[in-house]
C-alpha cells in the first residue's frame, strides 16, 4: 500500500508511444462513480447494464449503425477474438480460416490461437490491404475477412467496401477493426463503417481516442443473431445467458465510455481529431525537411526512418516512442499530444 502511496502514475507529457490518453474529465468522474459495479450481472447491476445499453446506442451513431447490437469489451482484443469466434461458430467448416491482411493487429493471432482457427494473413501494398492478394487466400473455408481502418502500426485504413464484397461472395462474415481509429475516422473521407459497406461486425475502442476510462472496448453488430453464436446459459445470474468473453466486467469502463461521448460526439470529437491531424501534418513535414522519410499521416499517426540509436537517445531524453515491426519509429497524435510537446520533441531531434 505505502508502494502504491510513494508511486506516481505515468505522465502524458512526453507519451508519444501509446494508443491510449487522458480521459476526459466526464470519464474520469463516471469511473469513479461506477466503479464497484459490474455490467457483467445485469439482473443486478440494473444501472449501469442501461448506461451499457446506451454505449452500444452511441459506439452505432459514430459507426453509422442504426440499432446496432453489441457490448463494451475490455478492448479491441476481446472485440477481435468475438468477432472470430462468431465467424467461427456460425460457419460449417471443420477447418476454418481467417483473412487478414499483415497490418492486422497482433490480437488476430490470439484470436486464431485460442480459437483453434488459421489465420492467413496478405501482404500489404503501400501499408495497406491488399485486396487481390487476400483473395487468393479465401477458399470454401474462409469463415472472416478482416479490413483494418486505422492500422496499428502506421494508421492507414484498408479499402473496406472491396473486402466486404469479396467477404460476401465467399460467404463469409466481414470484420472491421476500427479499435484505434474509430473515434478519428467520421471527421475524415475515408469509407470504413456499416453504413459505407456491407460488414457485419465491427471493433471500436472509447479507451483509445474515445477519451474513456481504461477497459472500453466496444463490438457491434447489424444483426443480434450473430451474437446469439456466442450464447452461453448462466444458471445462477438472474439473466439467463451471456455473450462476453469475461465474466466480471468493468462497470467504470462502460459508465467513463457514456460519460466521455456524451460530453464530445461530434464536435468534441471533431475538434480532437482537426488538432490531432494538424500535428501529425506538423511533424511529419519538420521530419521530411530533416530528410527522413516518413509514412502518412492519413490519420493522425506518423512513422519515419529515425535511425535505432536515434530512438533510443529520445527515449533517454524521456520521451516515449515507439517502433514499427521494420524499425521505423512511430508517434501516435493523440488527443493528449499538443504542438508544444512536437516542438520540443523536434527540439530534441535536432540536437541528436
Ligand atoms: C489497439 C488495437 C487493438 C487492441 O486493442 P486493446 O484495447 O489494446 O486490446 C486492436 N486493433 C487495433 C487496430 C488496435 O490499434
Amino acid at each position: 500500500m505505502q508502494q502504491v502511496e510513494r508511486a506516481e502514475p505515468q505522465d502524458f507529457e512526453r507519451v508519444l508511444s501509446s494508443m491510449c490518453t487522458v480521459p476526459h474529465p466526464a470519464a474520469r468522474q463516471a469511473a469513479e462513480r461506477f466503479l464497484a459495479t459490474n455490467p457483467g450481472d445485469p439482473g443486478t447491476y440494473e444501472t449501469v447494464a442501461e448506461l451499457e445499453r446506451r454505449a452500444v446506442e452511441q459506439l452505432g451513431t459514430v459507426a453509422g449503425l442504426a440499432d446496432p447490437a453489441g457490448y463494451v469489451t475490455s478492448g479491441g482484443t476481446e472485440a477481435n477474438i468475438q468477432a472470430v469466434r462468431i465467424a467461427r461458430n456460425r460457419a460449417d467448416t471443420d477447418d476454418p480460416n481467417v483473412v487478414a491482411p499483415e497490418s492486422a493487429h497482433f490480437s488476430f493471432r490470439k484470436a486464431a490461437n485460442v480459437l483453434d482457427v488459421e489465420l492467413r494473413t496478405a501482404p500489404t501494398t503501400d501499408h495497406t490491404a491488399d485486396v487481390d492478394a487476400m483473395q487468393e487466400l479465401i477458399d470454401g473455408d474462409t469463415v472472416c475477412v478482416v479490413g483494418v481502418a486505422g492500422s496499428t502500426e502506421y494508421g492507414y485504413v484498408d479499402p473496406i467496401p472491396a473486402l466486404a464484397d469479396v467477404a460476401a461472395d465467399a460467404g463469409a462474415l466481414c470484420h472491421v477493426d476500427a479499435a484505434w481509429g474509430g473515434f478519428y475516422l467520421p471527421f475524415s473521407d475515408h469509407e470504413w463503417h456499416f453504413d459505407h459497406a456491407d460488414i457485419d461486425t465491427l471493433t471500436i475502442d472509447p479507451h483509445k481516442v474515445g477519451q474513456a476510462a481504461v477497459p472500453a472496448g466496444g463490438l457491434l453488430s447489424h444483426s443480434p443473431d450473430l451474437f446469439d453464436e456466442l450464447a452461453i446459459d448462466t444458471p445462477y445470474l438472474e439473466s439467463t445467458s451471456q455473450v462476453t468473453l469475461t465474466g466480471t466486467r468493468s462497470g467504470a469502463g462502460v459508465a467513463s465510455a457514456v460519460a466521455a461521448m456524451d460530453a464530445l460526439w461530434p464536435e468534441g470529437y471533431r475538434e480532437t481529431y482537426e488538432r490531432a491531424m494538424d500535428n501529425a501534418e506538423w511533424l511529419a513535414e519538420a521530419l521530411e525537411v530533416r530528410g527522413h522519410e516518413v509514412v502518412g499521416p492519413e490519420l493522425p499517426l506518423v512513422a519515419a526512418d529515425l535511425s535505432v540509436p536515434m530512438t533510443d537517445e529520445l527515449r533517454d531524453r524521456g520521451w516515449r516512442v515507439s517502433k514499427t515491426g521494420s524499425g521505423e519509429m512511430r508517434v501516435v497524435c493523440m488527443p493528449h499530444v499538443t504542438r508544444s510537446m512536437l516542438r520540443s520533441f523536434v527540439a530534441d531531434l535536432d540536437w541528436y
